[in-house]
């Protein structure tokens, strides 16, 4: 993993030093002499990491850090705090003012290195759900964050020692909710089935390896990402150490002192609120991207590229797939005769009969404004065309409310295009389809036509449950 570090120190005897170790870890490394130079190059060089030393004349560390966090631009840059001596008021002082991390002098080099990697990795995540969130925003498809929605943090301990647990809660109890399990078992459990915010464990568990814990944790889909802080003894240094390199994110040290633990826990739920926040987002983004504002259907986008990878398992498969495209008839007098509401109220009704009416392996899309079109895996041309009889009748059959209270009849009429051997594609079937409609439309609508050109011999239905499945509903 490389990354861009910026090490920020008065001393430079201190900044060769750590450009030396993480250099060899084939960081890039670049370095400011005082935090006036650091500030302008964090403004022209986007970097991964600050390395900040906290005594250093004019600017001191805490000062440079609170900058940092202080400006939208900067404040996802993560920073590691180096104190020369490891006092809880400076810890303090500098979780007060943002820091993410800590390191004491003389500095450890595994620790440098498992924090800096632990960092630039949870930095890239961060990130990418940035990059996709902002593009989701430019576009105007996500809804502006509202604090006010927020609940209550949710904390997960894992402790064997009820005498050390009861006074982790009543520190925490608080300013969120904890559910406390006495196994690691049972913790990971709980882990998996409730969403989290932070789950706090303790390295030293009588009858279990914590490390075994944590590295089940990251392995698990639902809590690979969930904060992870460790409450350790401070001659644990190795196992503290491979627990970070496993994946945690913070620990504190016993004697655990209740501020301390308390902003650790906070700036870890406030991460994971923050990349939650981004994550649904980007999920919303994609939502909103593949799917028709009116009628709720799958969009043409979607369609297409959907089309291409059902063609694909179709001819690797050999399984028959077929295609209907669906017309409202006549649908420009709906809205000449009863105006555009009533015409997209019609609409958003034929959609729904058609999603009601297929199965749920059938994709039904808005292919365009009054245009619908099934993809049907799995279903020969004969039962497609038997599908297609069946939803022109039930459209058909009755009839559409407009807003007026009114009440009209809709008729559709229905092309019908089957996968046609190795050679066919998505975009040929779809043609064929549209032929098909469109002489569905000259033989006086409320018709469903086939494809008449797809002469060459359908796959055989393999699959003959899933195909008769398609008559039914
Ligand atoms: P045909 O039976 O031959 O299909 O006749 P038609 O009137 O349905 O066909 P045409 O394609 O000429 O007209 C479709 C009309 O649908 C034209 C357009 O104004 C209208 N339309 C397209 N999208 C929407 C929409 O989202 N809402 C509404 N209300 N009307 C739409
Ligand atoms: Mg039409
Ligand atoms: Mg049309």
């Amino acid at each position: 993993m490389s990354g861009r570090i910026l090490v920020v120190d008065d001393v430079k005897a201190n900044v060769r030093l750590l450009e030396a170790r993480l250099g060899a870890e084939y960081f890039d490394v670049r370095s400011a002499a005082n935090g006036e130079e650091a500030l302008a190059l964090i403004a022209s060089w986007p970097c991964d990491i600050v390395l900040l030393d906290v005594m250093m004349p004019g600017l001191d560390g805490f000062e440079v850090c609170r900058r940092i966090k202080s400006d939208p631009r900067s404040a996802h840059i993560p920073v590691i705090l180096i104190t020369a001596l490891d006092r809880t008021d400076d810890r303090i002082q500098g979780l007060r003012a943002g820091a993410d991390e800590f390191l004491t002098k003389p500095v450890n080099d595994v620790a440098l290195v498992a924090r800096v990697k632990n960092l630039v990795a949870l930095k890239r995540v961060t990130d990418e759900l940035r990059l996709r969130a902002q593009t989701g925003s430019r576009l105007g498809l996500t809804t502006p964050f509202d604090p006010s929605g927020e609940e209550e943090a949710r904390l997960l301990l894992v402790d064997d020692r009820p005498s050390s647990s009861s006074r982790l809660v009543e520190a925490l109890g608080r300013d969120c909710i904890v559910d406390i399990e006495g196994t690691a078992p049972q913790g990971l459990i709980a882990a998996a089935e409730k969403s989290y915010d932070t789950i706090l464990i303790n390295l030293g568990l009588a009858s279990y390896d914590a490390l075994r814990l944590v590295s089940q944790l990251r392995a698990l889909e639902r809590t690979r990402l969930v904060p992870i802080v460790l409450v350790a003894d401070p001659d644990d240094t190795a196992r503290t150490t491979r627990a970070l390199e496993l994946g945690v994110n913070d620990y504190v040290l016993r004697p655990v002192e209740r501020t301390e633990l308390l902003l650790r826990v906070r700036s870890q739920i406030s991460r994971k609120r923050g990349n939650d926040r981004l994550a649904a987002d980007v999920e919303q983004t994609i939502a909103m991207a593949i799917t028709d504002p009116l009628t709720g259907l799958r969009n043409r986008r979607y369609l297409e590229t959907h089309l291409v990878s059902l063609v694909r398992q179709a001819r690797e498969a050999e399984l028959p797939l077929s295609v209907l495209i669906i017309d409202i008839d006549h649908f420009k007098r709906i809205n000449d005769l009863h105006g555009h509401d009533a015409g997209d109220r019609v609409i958003r009704e034929v959609a729904r009969r058609l999603r009601a009416h297929t199965r749920s392996l059938d994709m039904a899309c808005r292919y365009g404004g009054e245009e619908f079109v099934i993809l049907m895996p799995e279903t020969t041309l004969d039962t497609a065309e038997g599908v297609a009889e069946r939803l022109r009748k039930l459209i058909e059959a009755e009839a559409f409310a407009l807003p007026s209270q009114d009440e009209m009849l809709v008729t559709v009429s229905i092309g019908v295009a089957g996968f046609a051997g190795r050679d066919d594609n998505g975009e040929a079937m779809i043609k064929r389809a549209d032929q098909a409609l469109y002489e569905a439309k000259g033989a006086g609508r409320n018709k469903v036509a086939r494809d008449r050109k797809a002469s060459a011999p359908q796959p055989p239905a393999t699959h003959a449950g899933s195909d008769r499945a398609a008559l039914s509903g």
